[in-house]
C-alpha cells in the first residue's frame, strides 16, 4: 500500500513538474539554473542581456572563430571576470542559449530571450571546429593509429581505450613499461587541434597557400635537377667525356643536387599540391569523416610526435591532475 501511495503521489508531482516545466519553458523562463555567461534572470524569470560581459562572449566566439584556443578564451574571460574551467569554456561556446534559444530535455523555444551571439553564421562556424566529442569508436577518434602519440615513459605508441575515453601507453614487450603514461583523450585532442591551428598560423612553412607553393617549387625543382643531370649525361656522352674525372665529379654534383631536391620533396609530405588543406578549409567540410580524415592528414604531415608525460605529483606519486604541461607537441623538423 505505501508503495502504490508513493508511486500515485511521484506520478502526479512529476504530471505537474512537467506541466509547469512546458508552461515555463514556453514563457521563455529557463527552467534551471545553469546561466550562460552575459545573461541574468530578468524580474519575469526570462533571461535578459548582461552588456559588458555579453560583450567579452561575443568577443570570445569571434576569437576562438579566429583559431584561439579554450585556453585563450578562458584567459579573455577570466580577464574579464568570467571565471570558467576549460569544459565551462567549450559548454559556454556550444550552449545555444546564446542564440536565444532554450532546450531542455524536450522542450524547446528557439525565441526565448534576446541573443547575445546574433550572427548565426559565426556560431555554427565555432561548432564545426570542434572534431571530437564524447565516447567514440576506436577508429574514430583523432589521434587513433596515427603513430604520433608516445608514451612520456618508455616511447611506445599510445592506444585508445575507447571505454574510458582514454589513450594509454600500449607497451606490449617483455619487460612493460613501468609508470604507463594515459591521458584523457578529449583533453589531448584538444591541445593538439589547438597548436595544429596556431601552428598552421604562424609558421609560414605551414600556411596553405605558402604551401602549395612550396609543393610546387619543389616538384619543379625535381624536373630541374633532373633535366639538367641528363642534358649533362647527354652532352659529355657526345663529346667522349664521360669517363674523364672531372666529369664524375661534375655528375656527382648534379646528382647530390637531385637527393637534395627529393628529400626538401620528402620534407613536404608524400600528398601533391591541390591535396593540401588548412584547418580554415577544414573548418568548411560538411560531413564529420571527412573532417576527421583531414584532420588526421593535417596532422600527420605537420606533427613529429606527442609525447605524454606520466602523471605525477610534486612528491612524484601519480597525479590523477590534468597538467597541460604533461604534453610536449613536436612539429616535423623542429628538433634541436
Ligand atoms: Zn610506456
Amino acid at each position: 500500500m505505501m508503495g502504490a501511495a508513493f508511486q500515485y503521489y511521484a506520478e502526479v508531482t512529476g504530471e505537474k513538474v512537467a506541466a509547469a516545466q512546458e508552461r515555463v519553458v514556453a514563457r521563455g523562463v529557463l527552467p534551471n539554473s545553469r546561466i550562460s555567461p552575459g545573461y541574468v534572470r530578468g524580474e519575469d524569470g526570462v533571461l535578459v542581456v548582461e552588456r559588458p560581459k555579453a560583450r567579452v562572449v561575443v568577443q570570445a566566439f569571434k576569437r576562438r572563430d579566429r583559431g584561439a584556443s579554450l585556453a585563450e578564451i578562458q584567459a579573455l574571460l577570466a580577464k574579464n571576470g568570467i571565471e570558467r574551467s576549460i569544459s565551462g569554456v567549450a559548454s559556454m561556446l556550444s550552449s545555444r542559449m546564446s542564440l536565444g534559444e532554450i532546450h531542455f530535455g524536450e522542450l524547446h523555444n528557439t525565441r526565448a530571450h534576446e541573443p547575445t551571439i546574433k550572427d548565426r553564421g559565426l556560431f555554427e562556424r565555432v561548432q564545426r571546429r570542434t572534431v571530437s566529442r564524447g565516447r567514440q569508436a576506436k577508429s574514430e577518434r583523432l589521434l587513433a593509429f596515427l603513430g604520433v602519440l608516445r608514451c612520456g615513459t618508455c616511447g611506445s605508441r599510445m592506444v585508445i581505450n575507447s571505454y574510458s575515453g582514454n589513450y594509454r601507453c600500449g607497451d606490449t614487450s617483455a619487460n612493460p613499461c613501468q609508470r604507463r603514461a594515459a591521458v584523457k583523450a578529449d583533453r589531448v585532442e584538444e591541445m593538439v587541434l589547438d597548436a595544429v591551428r596556431a601552428y598552421s598560423v604562424t609558421a609560414d612553412l605551414h600556411g596553405r597557400a605558402s604551401r602549395r607553393q612550396q609543393i610546387r617549387e619543389a616538384d619543379e625543382a625535381i624536373e630541374r635537377a633532373n633535366a639538367e643531370l641528363d642534358d649533362t649525361i647527354r652532352q659529355l656522352g657526345e663529346l667522349g667525356l664521360l669517363g674523364r674525372s672531372a666529369s664524375q665529379e661534375t655528375l656527382g654534383k648534379l646528382i647530390k643536387a637531385l637527393d637534395d631536391a627529393h628529400t626538401a620533396r620528402a620534407r613536404l609530405g608524400d600528398r601533391g599540391e591541390s591535396d593540401v588543406i588548412g584547418p580554415e578549409d577544414i573548418d568548411k567540410l560538411r560531413e564529420p569523416a571527412k573532417r576527421l580524415a583531414a584532420w588526421r592528414r593535417l596532422i600527420t604531415d605537420t606533427i613529429e610526435s606527442v609525447t605524454v608525460a606520466p602523471a605525477m605529483t610534486a612528491d612524484g606519486r601519480p597525479s590523477r591532475l590534468w597538467d597541460p604541461r604533461r604534453i610536449d607537441i613536436r612539429f616535423r623538423g623542429q628538433h634541436p
